[in-house]
């Protein structure tokens, strides 16, 4: 028996916990989107607690209705979405955790399904970027940010959330110079910091040149630079901590929620292949904002593939 046909859905706020109240998934088989969450906070270095963002950002998503009118999509009807779950990373152990998010992401790709994930610190879209480039071959990588992540090591290590875009070009996972950092700010080590960076070869638009030209020229820029296919990674932390306050390490003078929505938007019809939201802290999130605004840049994400039919 249909139980929920029997008796009905309960109100928004209730039931069990799935993202926008999609069906919880045991397999990607069959599904367009695989959202799923990645519980690991190992490699931050400054506030730790992001490993409890996918349940945070599960809680609050279930507001997220049917249908968004600028997009004129009902993703859920359009696209076959389910929540997959966790990951199951080894808490304390980066490496265990790197090999796990990439062999499940792997799987996730491998059965067709479009990988939306759910951090984490950010150095779990390495991983998430092996995989995906695997099937896909080299990538662009569209990054918001307030970091560009490109440091050599973090206390002496390889592995950490501000090191995973070197390994990601060392790796040749990413194409830089179809590859661009939006939203990079706040202070940094040492004056080179952002040079090397853009030795690299990835197209950096920082914040202070951001707020200049404005997102629709931002946007513009984004889409002048990347080739197919595309990986966008979402840092939270590119958001203003005035309307995401609850992220590892926060960096004042970000963009608004809206101009967040109005980024993700701005990558309408792009070639895109995968897409992570990371480093939300729950712990350091009064009135949950901060997973808040996840949940509705995931929604927008999934309303973009939709759109592309
Ligand atoms: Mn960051
Ligand atoms: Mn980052």
């Amino acid at each position: 028996m249909d139980w929920q046909a029997r008796f009905g859905r309960p109100p928004r706020y209730a039931g069990v916990s799935t993202f926008a109240h999609v069906p919880a998934a045991t397999s990607p088989d069959g599904l367009d989107v695989a959202v799923f969450g990645v519980p690991c906070d190992s490699a931050t270095t400054y506030r730790s607690g992001a490993r409890h963002a996918p349940a945070a950002i599960r809680a609050v998503s279930g507001l997220l209705r049917e249908y968004h009118p600028w997009w004129r999509v009902a993703p859920f009807e359009a696209l076959r979405v389910g929540d997959l779950g966790d990951v199951p990373v080894v808490p304390a152990y980066v490496d265990e955790t790197l090999r796990a998010v990439r062999d499940w992401t792997a799987g996730v790709v491998e059965a067709g399904a479009f990988p939306m994930a759910m951090g984490g610190d950010h150095s779990v879209t390495l991983p998430l970027v092996r995989a995906v480039a695997a099937r896909h071959g080299t990538l662009s990588l569209v990054q918001f940010d307030s970091h560009p992540d490109t440091w050599d090591t973090e206390h002496g290590q390889r592995h950490g959330h501000g090191t995973w875009v070197r390994r990601a070009v060392e790796e040749g996972l990413i194409d830089p110079a179809a590859s661009v950092q939006v939203g990079i700010r706040g202070s940094v080590d040492a004056a080179g910091d952002l040079d090397e960076a853009r030795a690299l070869g990835l197209r950096l638009i920082p914040m202070d040149e951001a707020a200049e030209i404005g997102v629709a020229a931002v946007v513009a820029r984004v889409r002048e630079t990347v080739r197919s296919p595309v990986y966008v990674t979402l840092d939270i932390d590119a958001a203003d901590p005035s309307c995401a306050p609850g992220t590892g390490t926060p960096e004042v003078g970000g963009f608004s929620a809206r101009e967040m929505l109005a980024l993700v938007r701005g990558l309408r019809g792009l070639p895109i292949v995968g897409f992570d939201v990371v480093e939300v802290c729950p712990a350091f999130d009064p009135g949950q904002i901060t997973a808040l605004l996840a949940a509705n840049l995931m929604y927008e994400m999934l309303c973009l593939l939709a759109s592309r039919g």
